[in-house]
């Protein structure tokens, strides 16, 4: 079950009331029970996403990234762009993962829901009512697992370890700080690759 804390958090840090993201807390949620781990609180798990951009209930992952706490900022989660709402967690301690999506039919409803009609209507999410979103939330969080997602079997799988870099250097170009495993070495001498690109243009 998703906590009213994390419900909470989730809502903060993504914006607005909607229907998509707690049930992206769910899925995440549900994923991490599977493989028995807990949230990530640095990079032990991942996350590959499926969702894009430019189409509906793309929040989804905000509640994926909620539960799971794989993140932006600690580079322990990426999107593919296939829209599709589905996902897979990797516990990198065990090298396992597994693949959990929307079940087909659950996925065609939540694009009638009035939420989502209102989005069609051009509506933005937080101008939308309460009253419509509430019961949408209420829904998400308490039906039961079987009539929404698909969880596959786990796998095991090779995950590649780096190493996080601790030095820097100045740019010999714009003369800014950079950490050394982002810059290219030329006749100029070591250069970020934001001038390296624009080098190149
Ligand atoms: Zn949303
Ligand atoms: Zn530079």
């Amino acid at each position: 079950m998703v906590d009213k804390r994390l419900l909470e958090v989730g809502i903060e840090f993504h914006g607005h009331r909607c229907p998509a993201m707690p049930l992206g807390l769910r899925c995440g949620l549900a994923a991490m029970r599977v493989l028995g781990v807990e949230r990530s609180k640095d990079k032990e798990l991942y996350v590959i996403a499926e969702t894009g951009k430019d189409h509906a209930a793309g929040c989804f992952l905000d509640g994926i990234m909620t539960a799971t706490g794989c993140t932006y900022g600690k580079s322990n989660i990426e999107k593919k762009y296939y829209n599709k709402m589905a996902f897979t967690l990797i516990d990198t301690t065990t090298n396992r993962k597994v693949r959990v999506r929307l079940k087909d039919e659950f996925f065609r409803k939540i694009l009638n829901s009035p939420f989502v009609e209102l989005r069609k209507e051009g509506v933005l999410p937080q101008d939308i009512s309460e009253e419509v979103s509430t019961p949408l939330i209420e829904n998400v969080l308490n039906m039961p697992e079987e009539n929404f997602l698909e969880i596959g079997e786990i796998y095991e799988v090779v995950v590649p370890k780096s190493k996080g870099c601790f030095e820097s250097v100045l740019c010999a170009s714009c003369g800014e700080r950079v950490f050394t495993n982002a810059t290219v070495k030329t006749d100029k001498g070591e250069i970020c690759k934001g001038c390296h690109e624009k080098l190149r243009k």
